[in-house]
């Protein structure tokens, strides 16, 4: 590891101050960044730890206008809050689902949105492929059973690693960045970045911003929402597949639908296919079980992982008819 400052703001203006000198970087937990420090994929020259920055620490509002979370809350916390697993239950259930309970008291919703990417060719130092500047994807045509069956046509093939980007996703999230100059408000599907736009990045974000916030929009009466995650074995590991569906329902007809997939490509993946289907429609299994089959229709799996394409049929169909209250076994 190369040597680095170590800088630890007691405001969020003194953060910004910490940043603007060159090759800065934000640290919260730590559990990626100094993974990635260690790899030598990542050398900051001032490490910034706002792990402790209580401005950033936060759960304000109420499910009738829109909950905010400060992005320095853990995934523990976010798991076990009350409002959460209440009205937006796919946020609490992707984050008690990520990593181990040691990791999740550690980690934080900032810096799980941000991680970088688990491909196995990106992780090692040995490896300079597309997304560390090099001119060649390895996993294209070697190791690709945990990357990407849909958006893998444009030189890189990895697999978004966020739970939670999934579930915020679906349940319509918006972020606030700041900056020492400015702040702005995006939609979460704005904040990801395709390797077709950037090979080399995996969110908007400039270097001398942070996030500061998660919004929630209101839950309206009828929403209803669930997360699902498919791993290869039962204790703690990366998802081969997840899905968040959030549904608007009345009277047991679906008026609004998002159905969002990860494992499953560069960036979290809405399936708009499946959601049409459902919209208007009382939800039943058969009803998700089509969805999930229009889902899966542009699917264009590499050499390696063409099984993922039934796991995520059964994964959607279910995580619908859990979103809707119903039994997928019935
Ligand atoms: C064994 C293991 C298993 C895991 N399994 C899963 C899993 O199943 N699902 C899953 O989703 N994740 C999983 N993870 C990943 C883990 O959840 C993330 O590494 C963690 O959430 C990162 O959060 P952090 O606070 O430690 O971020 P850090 O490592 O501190 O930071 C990560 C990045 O985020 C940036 N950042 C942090 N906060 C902000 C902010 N407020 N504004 C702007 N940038 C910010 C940092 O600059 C850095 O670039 C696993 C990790 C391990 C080690
Ligand atoms: S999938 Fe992306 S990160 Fe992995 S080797 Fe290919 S270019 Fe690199």
């Amino acid at each position: 590891m190369k040597p680095f400052e170590y800088a630890i703001p007691e405001t969020l203006q003194e953060t910004f101050d910490f940043l603007a000198a060159p090759q800065s970087e934000l640290k919260a937990g730590g559990i990626d960044l100094i993974d990635l420090m260690k790899e030598g994929l990542a050398q900051p020259r001032r490490l910034v730890n706002i792990r402790g920055l209580q401005e950033l620490h936060f759960v304000k509002g109420d499910a009738a206008t829109g909950l905010r979370l400060g992005p320095n809350l853990t995934l523990a916390e976010v798991a076990g809050h009350a409002a959460l697993r209440e009205s937006y239950r796919a946020l609490a259930q992707a984050a008690d689902a990520a990593a181990t309970p040691q990791i999740r008291h550690v980690a934080t919703l900032g810096g799980n949105l941000c991680q970088r990417p688990r491909c196995w060719y990106f992780r090692s130092s040995a490896f300079p492929c597309a997304r560390k500047g090099g001119d060649q994807c390895y996993a294209v045509d070697g190791e690709n059973q945990y990357h990407a069956i849909f958006g893998n046509d444009s030189g890189c093939v990895i697999v978004h690693p966020s739970a939670t980007a999934v579930a915020l996703m679906a349940l319509g999230a918006r972020l606030k960045i700041a900056s020492a100059k400015a702040e702005r408000e995006l939609a979460i599907d704005a904040f990801f970045v395709s390797p077709e736009t950037d090979i080399t990045r995996e969110n908007v974000l400039k270097p001398e911003e942070v996030i500061t916030e998660v919004m929630l929009p209101p839950a309206a009466r009828g929403f209803t929402s669930f997360y699902f995650k498919q791993k290869e074995k039962q204790a703690f590991d990366w998802p081969i597949a997840e899905v968040a569906v959030a549904l608007t329902l009345a009277g047991g007809v679906c008026k609004d639908a998002k159905v969002v997939l990860g494992a499953a490509a560069p960036i979290p993946w809405r399936v708009p296919r499946a959601e049409a289907l459902l919209k208007n429609q009382p939800i039943s299994v058969k009803l998700a079980k089509q969805a999930a089959q229009e889902a899966l229709k542009d699917a264009n799996p590499l050499s390696e992982n063409a099984y993922k394409v039934p796991v995520f049929k059964a994964a959607i169909y279910r995580t619908i008819c859990r979103a809707a209250g119903i039994d997928p076994f019935a």
